[in-house]
């Protein structure tokens, strides 16, 4: 499942396909994804300038000068790929159509922009600009990790009385817009807390701490993804999934990258999900 880094890798590769093109014909292949597209889709999106890709939180967010946005979700599996001219980038040739090619813009620079999706968990809609973050989908979103507005005193303030163990806090997406299971592990491991220890019970240095662990975790995987692009553009034209090396995340019995520590990651279900942590030093 997409995490925010590779949403943002997804947008920063669109992005010179559709930034500033017109869409000059957009093939809706199936009345819904994960929900029913919104009513006349193709024909508003038709004839539309994308005038800027934007990110919020996994949402990939596409400003029509219609005055409306499109939102996209890529959901469990959905793919993005981009063929035909880019100018001053690449090109590829369209790909024969595939089964799961369920919405396919041509834009009138040439660019090709196809969103296949074999488990039809993603989704896409169309709002008025203006309301676009009031769009259910976003509303109670918490802040992006990546912006001002998630800081120390936020964190500190939010988590404070939660009995919840910090590893569920992260994952709530009203506290933080995005993170993921991986990334909250990478996070963890990082800043040395246990992913278990109750989120209301961590001293406020070390929840503030979390910040900028947060964000290196994440600025670093954003650069894989951007270098993922560069070798994605010769080889393929599909965007977004790329090989990132992590810390604590799918290492179950290996060893703590953690400097001096010698422990084992260990894996522990929570919440269903699995967690990857070193009990050695996450504490
Ligand atoms: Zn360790």
């Amino acid at each position: 499942m997409p995490e925010l880094p590779e949403v943002e890798t997804v947008r920063r590769g669109l992005a010179p396909a559709m930034e500033g093109q017109v869409i000059a014909r957009a093939d809706v292949r199936r009345p819904d994804l994960r929900w029913p597209f919104p009513p006349d889709m193709a024909a508003r999106l038709t004839g539309a300038r994308v005038l800027r890709l934007r990110r919020r939180s996994k949402y990939i967010l596409a400003d029509l000068d219609t005055g409306e946005t499109l939102i996209i979700h890529l959901g469990m599996s959905g793919r993005m790929l981009v063929s035909g001219v880019m100018p001053g980038a690449f090109h590829f040739d369209h790909p024969a159509p595939e089964k799961h090619d369920h919405v396919v813009l041509d834009m009138a620079g040439g660019a090709r922009v196809t969103f296949n999706d074999a488990r039809r968990f993603g989704a896409m809609d169309l709002v008025p600009t203006a309301a676009a973050e009031a769009h259910w989908l976003l509303a109670d979103l918490g802040p992006e990790p990546l912006g001002n507005a998630f800081n120390d005193a936020y964190l500190v303030a939010r988590l404070r009385g939660r009995m919840t163990p910090i590893k569920a806090a992260l994952l709530d997406q009203r506290v933080v817009a995005g993170l993921g299971n991986i990334y909250v592990c990478e996070a963890l491991n990082r800043a040395g807390i246990s992913p278990r220890r109750k989120a209301g019970r961590i001293a406020a240095p070390r929840v503030a701490g979390l910040v900028p662990v947060i964000r290196d975790v994440l600025t670093e995987a954003i650069a894989a993804g951007g270098s993922s692009l560069r070798d994605h553009r010769q080889a393929s034209g599909e965007l977004g999934y790329f090989q990132h090396d992590f810390r604590a995340y799918g290492r179950e019995g290996a060893p703590c990258r953690s400097p001096g520590c010698g422990g084992a990651i260990r894996r522990i279900v929570q919440s269903g999900r699995s967690t990857f942590y070193c009990p050695r030093c996450q504490r």
